[in-house]
């Protein structure tokens, strides 16, 4: 059981950053994943007073706010229109709706987890996190820092011209996914994020120009082919690595497909 001695909810980002320096003392999100430990916290800062549960749009980019729920994430409209609905593949299987309305998009980046549709799907854009303290830095490095005590802000996406799609597999409906992937295809070619290996999302980018456009399934295969060989899997109670790495040449080369179908 997490037991929490002391609450606080903090009025500028320096309170919260100062109170997080303490051992003891923990951010909290939507609390959904936090509230599986076990431990005491000292302080439980909250962040729900500081205005971050909002997406600004920009002619460039989106500020997407540490508190704003994935639900808010997966309705926004312009957000929407831009990742031409990834983001509501992505979301919809994560539990419910009610879940989806607490748990926020700043626990989903900042905890990192193997497991994130959330993270594959901003790790195959042009992210971004804004940290109070570390500043801006691409979310492909975020991914694989160490957890230290910042607090993450925001994540930025920049509306990079590109096409997305979204896939993934689960047991059942609602269940952690055996295998999430994410494919972009941007003016540089395509790249696809794959997570759930069962390790976190990691990006395979088109270095040898293997799917050009026009995309023809040959072309889609090969370069699912290339990206499984890039990325490791391994065994967990969801499914075996090799399962897993027949996944991601599936998934993959039908994300491309539904691409070229965009281009
Ligand atoms: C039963 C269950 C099933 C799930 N299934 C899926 C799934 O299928 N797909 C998927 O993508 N996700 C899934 N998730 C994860 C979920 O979507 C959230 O990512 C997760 O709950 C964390 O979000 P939260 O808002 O609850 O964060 P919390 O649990 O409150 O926080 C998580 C961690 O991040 C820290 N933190 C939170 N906000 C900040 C901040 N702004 N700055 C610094 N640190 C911060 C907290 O201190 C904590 O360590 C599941 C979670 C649960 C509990």
């Amino acid at each position: 059981m997490l037991t929490i001695r002391e609450y606080k909810q903090a009025t500028t980002l320096e309170e919260a950053w100062q109170l997080n320096q303490k051992r003891p003392n923990r951010v909290l999100g939507g609390m959904l994943w936090m509230r599986l430990s076990k431990g005491n916290v000292q302080t439980a800062i909250d962040l729900s007073a500081l205005g971050l549960d909002t997406i600004e749009e920009t002619e460039t980019e989106f500020r997407i706010g540490a508190m704003l729920s994935l639900r808010q994430l997966e309705l926004h409209e312009g957000f929407t229109a831009y990742s031409e609905g990834a983001n509501k593949e992505a979301l919809r299987h994560i539990v419910g709706v009610q879940f989806r309305n607490l748990a926020t998009v700043g626990g989903s980046v900042f905890g990192r987890f193997g497991f994130s549709d959330v993270l594959t799907l901003l790790l195959v854009m042009d992210s971004y996190v804004e940290l109070y303290k570390g500043g801006i830095v691409p979310l492909a490095d975020f991914v694989n820092m160490p957890y230290d005590r910042d607090i993450l802000v925001r994540v930025i996406v920049k509306k990079t011209a590109a096409h997305y799609s979204y896939k993934s597999v689960r047991i059942s409906k609602t269940d952690f996914p055996v295998l999430t992937c994410a494919a972009a295809l941007t003016q540089e070619g395509v790249q696809v994020a794959v997570g759930a290996r069962p390790a976190k999302a990691a990006l395979v980018k088109d270095a040898e120009q293997l799917a050009t456009l026009p995309m023809t399934a040959e072309k889609a295969q090969a370069f699912a082919e290339y990206a499984a060989g890039l990325l490791p899997t391994e065994t967990n109670p969801r499914g075996s690595a090799a399962y897993r790495t027949h996944l991601i040449k599936v998934l993959t080369a039908r994300c491309l497909t539904e691409l070229g179908g965009k281009a």
